[in-house]
């Protein structure tokens, strides 16, 4: 680990949070919704369809 502060949204604080420490790093990432739903991926493709769950997600969300 690099001491990178763990910023991973919780259903208290639900969101989407993506890092890429660097450009050689695989970005990983991780979302959690108010109704418990959440996710996490590894990797620039994964992230990227990770973020697009969780937009579609909102979207969806019986919890709005
Ligand atoms: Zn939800």
């Amino acid at each position: 680990m690099t001491g990178v502060p763990d910023l991973a949204p919780t259903p208290e604080r639900p969101g989407v949070h993506v890092a890429k420490p660097a450009r050689d790093v695989p970005a990983h990432g991780s979302y959690a919704c108010c109704c418990g739903a959440s996710g996490r991926a590894q990797g620039d493709d994964d992230v990227r369809d990770l973020v697009a769950e969780w937009i579609d997600h909102r979207n969806t969300c019986p919890h709005r």
